[in-house]
């Protein structure tokens, strides 16, 4: 069996695992009120302390940390322990304000390739594996999360980092790659450059392919698994709460199991932040009870998505989190519409298209505008104005059918829109610039 195939933990059954969560954030929250004196005054100003705090049915009683708090804090504000026992920053790949960083000692650099190790086990990764980690290397958290967990499974590492794309293909045959972990934006332009060298499937040794830290849709993961001849499984982390494998898919391909015995998800109302029952949407919020440096606790991911204790084919009773459909920060207000850009994508590739598009949003005349641009495949490309025209339309038609307002849709040749080679940037909203 499988070094990484925790069975004792990713089986436990659940009064066993709610009996070592609680000893764990009992210990935990007293961890925090001691040593991070920002977080002893949220819970001093909610008249919490930590003897209230007696099991996860407690947890509701703890105040939430925001990405707000974060940066108020930053860098140090937040670290559990003293720095000299910090080996290692890692920090998010946000863009605009300031950037967050996180913190590890030795311990939570070794919990957190735990989590990718097992995930790499769950898509069917062992030490006879070659694995292409071409997630970016640095302070962003994929290269460094993906690469420990290939060593502690013991797969031979190829740590390419992202770019370069006709060498990672190049290695990836001669060195027979059977598992590639990157983003799925990444994924998708790595299967178009192997097409585009003249290749198929058949010429890699590729089986599975480990894509996350990024929104995806499930027509995005039927696409790639066509293009590069795998089983695409998703993966879901954030730097705040230690980096990809928060939580991980299996086979089955229903959601991600989220590791329980390191942190505790919650579903939140994001308006009230009420706890919400199984099974309703709502943004997910995490508490970390084994971690030693950076141990944030109830902190709001954003990420809009619901929880499932339904019995897994895999045999894992770690409760699982559908794919998130996007940041509550993702989503756009169009006339008065919310869009998801995971919505428009979905329709995207129902319709053949390319998974390439830019979503454009602006306001003219005191009317939001959205323009989505979209790459014809090579096949669909064609010089007549009448076919295209008449294909604007009716993707414009079906986009319409989804989201309940009319898009303008621009078909562009192939290979005009910038591919990603680590988080694709989708949209942008030039109503915030005139703002
Ligand atoms: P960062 O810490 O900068 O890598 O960003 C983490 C964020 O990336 C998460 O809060 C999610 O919004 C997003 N993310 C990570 N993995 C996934 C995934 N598998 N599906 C959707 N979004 C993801
Ligand atoms: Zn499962």
């Amino acid at each position: 069996m499988a070094k990484y195939w925790h069975e004792d933990i990713e089986t436990m059954p659940r009064e066993d695992m709610r009996k070592l969560q609680s000893e764990r954030l009992v210990a935990q929250v007293k961890h925090v009120y001691e040593h991070v004196p920002y977080y002893r005054d949220l819970m001093d100003k909610k008249g919490v302390k930590p003897d209230d705090i007696q099991s996860v049915d407690d947890l509701h009683k703890l105040p939430f940390l925001s990405k707000a708090d974060l940066r108020e804090a930053y860098p140090y504000g937040l670290l559990a322990t003293p720095l000299s026992d910090c080996v290692r920053i890692h920090s998010t790949s946000g863009t605009t304000g300031k950037r967050v960083v996180a913190f590890y000692t030795q311990h939570d650099i070794d919990l957190w390739e735990d989590c990718c190790a097992r995930a790499i086990t769950a898509a069917g990764g062992t030490e006879d594996d070659v694995c292409q980690v071409a997630y970016g290397y640095g302070l962003f958290t994929g290269g460094a999360g993906l690469h420990g967990g290939s060593h502690k499974v013991g797969s031979l590492t190829l740590p390419m980092s992202s770019g370069n794309t006709e060498r990672q293909i190049q290695f990836m045959r001669d060195l027979g790659a059977t598992i590639l972990c990157c983003t799925p934006s990444y994924a998708a332009y790595i299967g178009e450059t192997l097409h585009d060298m003249g290749l198929t499937p058949d010429d890699i040794k590729l089986k599975a392919g480990i894509f996350g830290a990024e929104p995806w849709t499930e027509e995005m993961r039927r696409s790639i698994e066509k293009s590069l001849g795998i089983k695409a499984y998703d993966i879901f982390g954030l730097t705040e709460i230690s980096g990809p494998g928060v939580a991980f898919e299996c086979a089955e391909q229903t959601g991600m199991h989220i590791n329980e015995d390191h942190f505790i998800p919650e579903i939140i109302d994001p308006e009230t932040g009420e706890v919400l029952p199984e099974g309703t949407v709502g943004e997910l919020v995490f508490t970390s009870i084994t971690k030693e440096a950076f141990p944030l606790l109830r902190y709001r991911t954003r990420d809009l998505c619901v929880l499932s204790r339904k019995k897994c084919s895999c045999g894992r009773t770690l409760i699982k989190m559908a794919k998130p459909m996007g940041r509550s920060d993702d989503m756009m207000i169009i006339r008065g519409v919310n869009v998801f850009p995971s919505q428009i994508e979905t329709v995207l590739i129902e319709q053949g298209y390319s998974p390439n598009y830019l979503i454009e949003v602006d306001r003219k005349n005191n009317t939001d505008t959205l323009d989505i641009s979209v790459e014809m495949t090579p096949e669909q490309f064609s010089d007549k104005m009448k076919d295209v025209q008449e294909k604007e339309r009716s993707l414009a038609a079906a986009i319409k059918t989804m989201l309940g307002i009319n898009p303008k849709v621009h078909l562009v040749s192939p290979k005009t829109i910038t591919r990603s080679e680590g988080k694709a940037v989708r949209v942008i909203d030039r109503r915030k610039l005139h703002d």
